[in-house]
């Protein structure tokens, strides 16, 4: 039995694909193409976004490179739901070969070969794989008034020196946001990421 290319049998599932402008972190303010691969099993009570749960497209990798052809910009942003749920080796591959720089935004939780990444951010959540925490460009952490400094060190102890660390306000709401500034404060090689397209309002 001849076995098919994994390009052509391997469907994503798609919540949505669209263009704007990178709300969080290093490259907030640059315009990207967002692909939102479907689905988290992870399931965090307070996830902003829960409709990424569902499934609006199955596409193949060809699929997807089609539909975001149509943007003059060849930045992607993978994310979910958690991309990583998905087998992106086929994406990524043909991403590359189409010349396309490749952020991925993951929770960690599985295992990833960074090697066709250009940049990943991961944020970490109830559980994370040690090997990919230690692949990661930056970090994301949710921050509330109950977030220490205790916690945060003990995470960047095990990170590689170079990852950027970024502190995110849950929810953006005011007392996280001091909390953030606080630990800052305390700890200057700290970065605060707001949700720039929540503040703006804009997709
Ligand atoms: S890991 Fe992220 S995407 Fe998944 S449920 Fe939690 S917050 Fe949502």
């Amino acid at each position: 039995m001849r076995t098919l290319p994994a390009s052509s049998v391997n469907k994503y599932k798609v919540n949505e694909i669209f263009y704007s402008l990178e709300g969080e972190g290093l490259f907030s303010g640059c315009p990207a193409i967002f692909v939102r691969l479907a689905g988290c099993t992870m399931c965090c009570p307070w996830c902003d976004t829960k409709y990424a749960q569902k499934t609006n497209f199955n596409l193949t990798a060809e699929q997807v490179i089609k539909k975001i052809a149509v943007y003059p910009c060849k930045t992607v942003v993978l994310t979910g739901g958690e991309p990583t749920e998905q087998n992106l080796n086929p994406l990524l591959k043909l991403l590359k070969k189409n010349k396309y720089q490749i952020h991925l935004e993951t929770n960690g939780a599985n295992l990833i070969d960074t090697k066709l990444i250009d940049f990943c951010t991961l944020s970490p959540k109830a559980y994370i794989n040690a090997k990919t925490l230690k692949k990661a460009d930056a970090v994301k952490y949710i921050t509330d008034t109950k977030t220490t400094l205790q916690e945060i060190e003990s995470l960047q102890e095990v990170l590689n020196k170079k990852t950027l660390f970024y502190l995110q306000p849950k929810n953006n709401s005011k007392e996280n946001i001091k909390q953030c500034l606080k630990l800052i404060k305390q700890k200057p090689n700290l970065r605060l990421s707001v949700q720039l397209h929540k503040f703006l309002n804009i997709k």
